[in-house]
């Protein structure tokens, strides 16, 4: 029921390895992001039917909702929730970065922190998603985020040794025992997260970083977090409240913890 005149330039909201993304229509009242993949491309179509596998069932507020899709004729479509604020790396260093303050920030770490937590314990079988980074966290009206792009998401093998997917995911964010030695587990998505957390901390790129591990990760992040306190000192003008500076240890004392202990350890949030 997807006018077709919805799919014009006006409307697209990003774009991605094998197609586009834009907003719709359903009826007068509801908008939704449509999600076009062409069909001609093989990976696209596996990707197409991972996303719709792995994310029908799942129902949890900082993991973006599938709420229908379509393969019939030339193109796959997946309707999704639209989230009006786009995603984070725009925040970050995009057009509208410098906007979010430092406790939107803490906010938006908690909130993926929690729906990676749903996706690594809410299931039988864990499920790793393998491409979380920036542009994949969507925000909401009031910058709640939500981990969208399901695409790579995988279940957890049961046997490492019998692990042979082949390497996916995004150069940066990718856990190095993953990158080099094929070892995947919820981990990986632990290690993207830090560099998330780092991006969010730091306002930068993670592939401007050079890093080789999860402890240059937060031994970068600390430094950073001095270097905002110290600045304050010498700069009053940078003028960061009690209550920031708060939030920016939570955030490192988090991204300590969710990059170190096992799941079980983390603080329920
Ligand atoms: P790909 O698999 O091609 O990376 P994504 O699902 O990540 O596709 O979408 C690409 C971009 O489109 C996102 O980074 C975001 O900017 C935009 N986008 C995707 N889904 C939505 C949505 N539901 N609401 C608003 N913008 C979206
Ligand atoms: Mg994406
Ligand atoms: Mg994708």
């Amino acid at each position: 029921q997807l006018a077709t005149n919805n799919f014009c330039e006006e409307n697209i909201l990003g774009r991605g390895g094998f197609g586009e993304v834009f907003k719709a229509n359903l009826d007068v009242k509801t908008v939704v992001a449509v999600k076009k993949l062409q069909v001609h491309h093989a990976r696209s179509k596996d990707e197409f039917e991972n996303e719709v596998k792995l994310i029908t069932h799942i129902h949890h507020r900082n993991l973006l909702r599938l709420l229908g899709w379509s393969s019939e004729g030339s193109d796959l479509l997946l309707v999704l929730e639209y989230m009006p604020n786009g995603s984070l790396d725009q925040f970050l260093w995009g057009a509208k970065r410098g906007t979010l303050n430092w406790n939107q920030r803490s906010e938006i770490i908690f909130g993926i922190a929690r729906g990676l937590a749903h996706l690594h314990n809410e299931f039988h079988v864990k499920i790793i998603h393998r491409d979380i980074k920036s542009s994949n966290i969507l925000l909401t009206d009031d910058f709640k985020p939500k981990i969208a792009d399901f695409g790579l998401a995988r279940f957890q093998p049961e046997d490492q040794s019998h692990v042979n997917t082949k390497f996916a995911g995004t150069l940066g964010y990718t856990a190095p025992e993953y990158a080099l030695q094929g070892h995947l587990s919820d981990k990986v998505d632990t290690y993207s997260f830090g560099v998330v957390i780092l991006e969010i901390i730091s306002g930068r790129r993670s592939t401007d970083v050079n890093r080789s591990s999860s402890d240059y990760l937060l031994e970068h992040a600390w430094k950073l977090y001095e270097k905002k306190i110290h600045k304050k000192c010498i700069d009053e003008t940078l003028d960061l409240k009690q209550y920031e500076q708060e939030h920016v240890m939570n955030i490192i004392e988090i991204a300590l913890l969710c990059t170190q202990s096992p799941v079980s350890k983390r603080p329920t949030m």
